[in-house]
């Protein structure tokens, strides 16, 4: 079965399949929700400051229209990879730095419909990454916590051992696509990145 992926304002498009999704989350961590403040957009965190996920084999996703539209950032030197459409400032998906670590972490602020996303992976929050940063208190279920955790490390696994070749955000030898620009001293402190 397949999710859509469209940006906001819709110029950037796409296919997600949900057979190569690992699994659901919500991260509090602070680098998320700082993420959230530069791209200023309405609805991306939820209460406690929380962005949902899906983490994924990038084979998952297919980009139909607007690519060129596809922007890349990090909040600091060897941070995350946090790629995004910058036609509308919409979270498309974070990734590591190398290529062939088969994982990329959907925003589902990028994936409809709602309802099919709750469907296929239950409603958010019961995997939490990184409570301790969030605002106000929030419990996730610790063994959906163990067993999503476990299935993206067999899934990262799995494709090292097929000699998975990178994508989405990445060529076939591993480089990105499109250059991730690291934020200015004065963008992080504008949004309260932490360094250090
Ligand atoms: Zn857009
Ligand atoms: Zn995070």
């Amino acid at each position: 079965m397949t999710l859509a992926l469209r940006c906001r304002c819709g110029q950037v498009t796409g296919i997600v399949a949900t057979d190569r999704a690992y699994v659901r989350a919500t991260c509090y961590c602070r680098d998320c929700q700082a993420y959230a403040r530069h791209l200023g957009q309405p609805g991306l965190v939820d209460a406690h400051g929380g962005t949902d996920i899906v983490a994924m084999n990038p084979l998952a996703v297919r980009f139909t229209a607007g690519e060129e539209h596809i922007a890349g950032l990090c909040l600091r030197k060897g941070g995350l990879f946090r790629w995004y459409a910058a036609c509308c400032r919409t979270p498309l998906g974070n990734t590591p730095h190398d290529g062939r670590v088969a994982y990329v972490g959907m925003v589902t602020a990028c994936l409809m419909p709602v309802a099919e996303v709750d469907a296929v992976f239950g409603p958010p929050g019961r995997i939490v990454l990184n409570a301790g940063s969030a605002i106000g208190e929030v419990r996730g279920t610790p063994m959906a916590f163990v067993l999503g955790g476990a299935r993206i490390a067999a899934g990262i696994l799995g494709a090292r051992l097929r000699q998975q070749v990178p994508s989405l955000f990445f060529g076939p030898s591993g480089q990105t696509l499109r250059t991730a620009y690291p934020l200015s001293a004065g963008e992080r402190d504008a949004v309260g990145v932490q360094t250090g």
